[in-house]
């Protein structure tokens, strides 16, 4: 981000904070309604199964392996455990391992609209992760990849959690297809972001897609606003 759009960012959510406690906000263009955006980071911004599948192959070798144009199902341990009872542990081996989610790749175009989505006035951008129960390295390794891809500014913006149903906001960008925990009614508007895994469930009329970054998120952001 330049300065200048960060100078902007910081002033309106200065204003937007002061909005409660100060009579001056109440002529602050800032007043507008904020549309906050979640996005999730494996398989949306992080190419999770790209960086399973290639690390799989170098630790078993001599394994069997489902291409990614195979996968099915949100959890790719219980797909190599219907293959092979043991393979489900070896996958597990993979993601609980050190540099497993700080090596991921970028997705394309991930990290870039990100960033734009972030620079869009009115706009307040959370990634919004769930860090393995293996805690030895994921957490910290999360933190270190949204620095590295998406700036240190974007420390502020990160929430990890196991339930994002508990999270509010206006969209979360996910490519799990069912998101649930202990609220009900989500705040949320969950888009489904396409990935290996979820492209040949059947079409759902009650579920938005975004079929890549290359698709139309801006449109997906703009919808909400109205
Ligand atoms: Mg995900």
């Amino acid at each position: 981000m330049t300065l200048l759009p960060r100078i902007v960012k910081w002033v309106e959510r200065g204003a937007s904070s002061m909005y409660f406690h100060s009579r001056c906000s109440a002529n602050m263009s800032s007043n507008e309604r904020r549309l906050r955006v979640l996005v999730d980071m494996d398989g949306v911004i992080a190419d999770f199964e790209g960086g399973f599948l290639q690390k799989y192959k170098e630790n078993f070798p001599n394994e069997p392996f489902i291409s990614l144009e195979d996968r099915r199902g949100f959890w790719v341990s219980t797909q190599y455990g219907d293959m092979r009872s043991d393979l489900c542990e070896k996958a597990i081996s993979i993601w609980e391992s050190k540099n497993f989610f700080i090596d991921l790749e970028p997705l394309p175009g991930g990290v870039e609209a990100v960033k734009e989505m972030s620079e869009m006035e009115n706009t307040d951008v959370f990634i919004c992760t769930s860090p393995i129960k293996h805690y030895s390295y994921c957490p910290y390794e999360k933190y270190a990849w949204v620095e590295k891809h998406l700036g240190s500014e974007f420390l502020e913006q990160i929430i990890l959690t196991r339930d994002k149903t508990i999270v509010t906001g206006d969209i979360l960008i996910d490519d799990k297809p069912d998101i649930l925990g202990v609220e009900p009614n989500p705040s949320w508007e969950h888009v489904l972001f396409t990935a290996c895994h979820n492209k040949h469930l059947p079409p759902n009329l009650s579920q938005r897609r975004l079929l890549s970054w290359a698709d139309d998120w801006r449109g997906v952001l703009q919808s909400k606003r109205q």
